[in-house]
């Protein structure tokens, strides 16, 4: 997917952070962050697994804007620029289909980020923080996608994973991300729905992505190509819990994962994309996540 050359991204919501001292971030792969999270659901102490600094929201004073990042040619160029502008696109679109949620930020980091939810090393992969409701994702996730989980790790696969964390915000709003933790273990839990509900925004976002705005009221980005939408999908086939399984085995813990198979994942992002309506998200009241077509 590419930005329209000329489109203002000055207004992202991303800023690069991170550094953060103190704490022993324990890696262990995106399972440790899923594990947090069902931790904190439940009302635990994030830190205690993420190692450290459980609770401290993060210092701005760490977190520098993307000053460089202003036009579409520059996120064509560059993924700090891209997730800047990514940012520009879904939040004018949340904005527009739930004005009432407040929109989010993300912050890009390498090594390790002091968070709301504990200190996380790159190695957690891309996530939302529910207590600070902020996106963090390590840009260097996305050559590990092309490399080591084998996507193709094109353009629009990176801004579909935003777009699912973005998904994760608005489930804060709605209360599906609590509603998860009456439920976090098996292939129909409220755990497993609440992922594919996240892929199904972000599918919802994409089909809707070309018509959002920049600040000066000008479209953001050109049409979707179909690689487009084979990139995210490859993206989205890359971290299902088989694959991952699969491609990682020995190193996980199979029960920690909680994403959905790759064929659910691409169901639910496809149900969102074509139906262009979030409303058409509700894995949560599904009677299957295999509903996807229903
Ligand atoms: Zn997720």
């Amino acid at each position: 997917m590419t930005f329209r050359e000329n489109a203002n991204i000055g207004s992202g919501a991303v800023r690069r952070g991170g550094g953060g001292g103190g704490g022993l971030a324990v890696g262990g792969g995106i399972g440790t962050i899923l594990l947090a999270l069902v931790v904190m659901l439940f009302g635990g102490d994030p830190g205690a697994i993420l190692g450290g600094g459980g609770g401290q929201a993060p210092s701005s004073a760490q977190n520098v804007e993307l000053e460089e990042c202003q036009t579409g040619a520059d996120a064509n160029e560059d993924v700090d620029c891209r997730m800047k502008a990514t940012m520009v696109s879904l939040v004018d679109y949340w904005e527009q289909v739930a004005p009432e949620a407040d929109t989010t930020e993300a912050i890009i980091f390498t090594g390790q980020v002091n968070t709301g939810c504990g200190t996380a090393s790159s190695q957690v992969g891309p996530f939302y923080c529910p207590v600070d409701r902020t996106i963090y994702l390590d840009t260097g996730f996305f050559s590990q996608l092309e490399g080591q989980l084998g996507a193709d790790g094109g353009n629009f696969s990176q801004m579909y994973v935003l777009a699912h964390e973005y998904g994760h915000h608005i489930q804060n709003w709605t209360g599906a991300l609590r509603a998860s933790q009456q439920d976090q273990q098996g292939p129909e839990s409220g755990a497993v729905r609440v992922e594919l509900q996240a892929d199904c925004f972000a599918g919802a976002w994409a089909g809707n992505a070309t018509r959002t705005r920049d600040a000066d009221g000008n479209l953001l980005l050109e049409p979707l190509s179909r690689e487009d939408i084979e990139s995210a999908l490859s993206a989205a086939a890359a971290v299902g819990d088989d694959s991952i399984q699969e491609r990682m085995q020995g190193q996980v813990t199979p029960h920690t994962w909680t994403h959905g198979s790759s064929e659910q994942r691409m169901g639910w992002f496809m149900r969102g994309y074509e139906s262009g309506d979030p409303n058409q998200c509700d894995v949560l009241n599904a009677g299957s996540v295999d509903d996807y077509d229903a």
